[in-house]
């Protein structure tokens, strides 16, 4: 995917390495990722940037189609930065400069190492269900692994944990004994949550880390607060677990990670550490440099837009 909010100056991230267990939260915002998909993007906000390494959340559908594609994302380059593409319906078709095809379907993990630098198209598939419900994430890289060499995976195998009350499958890092084998650069989490209705799950989590829950479908509570739909919880750190009370069928994903100790500098679809990166990487792909082509892809790539060099100050 692709971030086409309208912001031409880079925004500066950081996850927050002291926070108590709270729950804060927040409302998203909307954005247009063209080809009429429109997205809710959790994160990154204004008021929070990261959970952990975690630093995109953009979530789509549940969509029913017939004569259209659905998702269609031309290619785009990325840096910094992994792509998490997990669906709760229909497919997604990922295409890459490196020449690489993955087809990903619900209980299946789409994962782009950017790295150094890589473009990519998305789009649903000439034969395809008509239905479209989905996540995109970001991780972004830590400094010893961000110039690394560009890479894609697909994953069928992931591990389902059945704490009662419903399962949890874990598409990245872990989450209790459960641990996923996917390509991944710092301790983090993951996961998908399906609660049965009148249930009551109970998480193991790592104290040092941060989470945050976002609620897909179904009424949830945690500590007694009732968690609205679609937007990002923050949790906080310092918590050794999590009881969940679902009161529906339930639907939730839950992220978290070391708190990521890097001030990052995000900017259109680049995660760097300065607006130099940035800017370079930006004239790269203007430049048909360094990225390559997507060469699966019919149509012409994106463009990028007009950057200005004054990253805004946040945490
Ligand atoms: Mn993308």
């Amino acid at each position: 995917m692709s971030n086409l909010l309208p912001q031409p100056e880079a925004e500066r991230c950081q996850s927050q390495p002291d926070a108590k267990p709270e729950i804060v939260s927040y409302p998203s915002r909307s954005a247009d990722l063209g080809a009429g998909l429109t997205v809710t993007r959790a994160l990154p906000l204004r008021q929070h940037r990261m959970v952990g390494p975690w630093c995109f959340f953009d979530y789509y559908g549940p969509l029913s189609f017939t004569d259209r594609k659905a998702m269609d994302v031309a290619p785009h380059p990325h840096i910094g930065l992994q792509t998490v593409s997990w669906l709760f319906a229909g497919e997604a078709l990922h295409n890459d400069s490196l020449g690489t095809q993955g087809l990903v379907r619900p209980g299946e993990l789409n994962l782009m190492t950017a790295g150094c630098g890589i473009a990519h198209s998305e789009e649903t598939p000439p034969k395809n269900s008509g239905h479209l419900h989905g996540l995109q994430l970001w991780v972004a890289l830590p400094e010893a692994e961000r110039q690394r060499a560009p890479s894609f995976d697909h994953y069928r195998d992931l591990p389902v944990l059945e704490p009662g009350g419903g399962l949890a499958q874990v598409f990245m890092g872990e989450l209790g004994d459960a641990q996923a084998h996917t390509r991944a650069f710092s301790p983090m989490v993951g996961a998908d949550l399906k609660l049965s209705a009148n249930s009551r799950m109970r998480l193991p989590l790592r104290a040092a880390w941060e989470h945050a829950l976002v609620v897909i479908e179904g009424q949830v509570s945690l500590d007694g607060t009732v968690l609205a739909p679609l937007q990002l919880h923050y949790l906080g750190t310092h918590r050794s677990g999590l009881e969940l009370v679902g009161e529906t069928a339930v639907r939730a994903v839950l992220i978290g990670g070391a708190p990521f100790g890097e001030s990052i500098v995000m900017w259109w679809n680049f995660v760097a550490r300065s607006a130099d990166e940035i800017r370079a990487a930006r004239e790269d792909w203007e430049g048909h440099r360094r990225f390559g082509d997507v060469k699966a892809y019919q149509g012409e790539r994106l463009k990028a837009p007009a950057f200005v060099a004054r990253p805004v100050a946040g945490r």
